[in-house]
């Protein structure tokens, strides 16, 4: 059976929220199903493999964002060519930021972004804090969010979600996230995918498409996701 590969992109500097959990949950669940996964770290200046399956990246802080730019643009035309190629990317808060067109912090530092995702965001002086749940065409998000970069979708940009009670991109146009072939972004923390199991396994069930494996994945119990899911997503604000 076929291996797939996920890509994590600086697990070191990029976890300010346990995002690193992703990775984890869509590790895991290819294991349950006894199906071959291998994780590869890609640090500063280490490489980004071209036979990735899945392409996992994290929060960070405005200052870290700062550090990885360079390391981060330079992987622009990679980055951009899996994309088109159709390879899987789940962007949490600052990587999400860092893949659209700039990142503009709130001491005015502009941070070039890989121009994967046609958003922009700008910092702004108020954080937007708390938890949050959206449903997308693939299944619920539940996870909580904290940012002050405001991100508004340019041109023809698809939000991956509308808020109902959350902030989402910008707190102003009900938008979260977004989506482009087979790359999201949100501002979803959690880890986003440990009460999402339906759209983990969406995740996973492209990125094996992409391979020409079509076979459904066998289902797996997810009864304990679902009650945390529940649980969390009636937690206040
Ligand atoms: N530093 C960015 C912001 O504050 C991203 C924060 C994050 O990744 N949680 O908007």
């Amino acid at each position: 059976m076929t291996e797939l590969r996920i890509a994590h992109m600086y697990p070191q500097e990029m976890n300010i929220y346990g995002d690193t959990g992703n990775v984890l949950v869509l590790r895991r669940r290819l294991q349950w199903r006894e199906l071959a996964v291998s994780v590869v770290p890609v640090g500063l200046g280490d490489e980004l493999p071209n036979d990735i399956d899945i392409v996992l990246g994290g929060g960070g802080q405005d200052a870290t964002q700062g550090d990885i730019g360079r390391d981060f643009v330079r992987r622009a035309p990679q980055l951009r060519s899996m994309a088109d190629d159709g390879v899987v990317m789940l962007a949490i808060c600052g990587a999400y930021q860092l893949l659209g067109r700039e990142f503009r912090t709130q001491t005015g530092r502009v941070i070039q972004g890989a121009g994967v995702l046609d958003v922009e965001t700008v910092g702004s002086s108020t954080r937007l804090i708390g938890n949050h749940s959206v449903e997308t065409k693939w299944g619920r998000l539940v996870g909580y969010e904290n940012h002050s970069g405001l991100t508004r979708l340019l041109d023809d940009a698809e939000p991956l979600a509308r808020t109902v009670s959350g902030c989402g991109n910008n707190g102003e146009d009900s938008t979260e996230g977004v989506v482009r072939d087979n790359v999201f972004g949100t501002y979803l923390h959690g880890p986003v995918l440990a009460k999402s199991p339906a759209f983990a396994d969406e995740l996973l069930r492209r990125a094996f498409e992409r391979r020409g494996i079509t076979e459904p994945l066998a289902p797996l119990g997810d009864e304990l996701e679902s009650r945390a899911a529940t649980v969390a997503a009636g937690r206040p604000r």
